[in-house]
């Protein structure tokens, strides 16, 4: 059974060239029992999806973010089936950037978790504080929070957020504990990650304590050799 899950979360970086690159890389790893998932950008999924087939690499695709709406007339927007077509099994949804950057509210993230489990892609639902947790709980019904994973991202956490890139110094593993322990008296969702920082260094620090079931990493994610350090150390816990 795999132990942990890794996600890795390019934001807006790579072409589809970089993107194989760091595949062809990342393919070197030996055997791990992690559960490893690829937030790509949308245009890099489908060259992605064809060299993980072709190769069996035991990664899965995600997205970074979906549409709130179906198929239809809304330019620009990615929807729930395309996804799906193109092999994603999770979706961020709700992450800080996009709330900070786009609008975005708690009401599109609840569309967006919604249209997702209708295409069963597994949303990975992300909370900056604890309020916004319960905002988000309020949106959606029991049968559906038993189904999403959330990923807890303190703001001051986000690299890119604190600082220089990749600089960000990640919350304290106590903190991420206490809060995820509070988290799961209020909703049936079982699996909890931490999003913020996390480079191959204290990795371990948070994927060792059991209320941590994995961890979201987004600039050091990028670097195909840092990545590999990350899984390396993951796989000894
Ligand atoms: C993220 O983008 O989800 C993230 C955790 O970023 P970083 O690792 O750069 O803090």
């Amino acid at each position: 059974m795999e132990k942990f899950f890794i996600i890795a979360n390019w934001k807006s970086n790579k072409t589809t060239d970089e993107a194989i690159e760091w595949l062809r890389e990342i393919s070197k790893i030996k055997d791990h029992n992690l559960k490893i998932i690829l937030c790509a950008p949308f245009t890099a999924l489908y060259p992605l999806k064809l060299l993980i087939e072709k190769s069996g690499l035991p990664i899965k695709l995600g997205a970074q973010d979906i549409s709130p709406f179906p198929d239809g007339a809304y330019t620009g927007e990615i929807s729930a089936r395309m996804l799906k077509d193109l092999g994603v099994g999770y979706v961020l949804v709700g992450h800080s950037e996009r709330r900070r950057y786009f609008g975005e509210t708690d009401i599109q993230v609840a569309q967006k978790v919604r249209m997702a489990l209708d295409f069963e892609i597994i949303p990975i639902v992300c909370v900056g504080e604890f309020n916004q947790f319960i905002n988000i709980l309020n949106k959606l019904e029991t049968k559906e929070l038993a189904k999403i994973i959330f990923m807890l991202e303190p703001p001051g956490a986000i690299s890119v957020q604190t600082g220089p890139v990749g600089q960000g110094e990640a919350e304290s593993v106590q903190n991420v504990v206490e809060m995820i322990k509070k988290m799961k008296r209020f909703t049936p969702a079982s699996n909890f990650f931490y999003g913020g920082s996390v480079k191959s260094h204290n990795i371990t620090n948070f994927l060792s304590q059991p209320e941590i079931n994995g961890v979201v990493t987004g600039t050091a994610s990028q670097n195909a050799q840092e990545f590999i350090k990350m899984i390396e150390n993951a796989a000894k816990i």
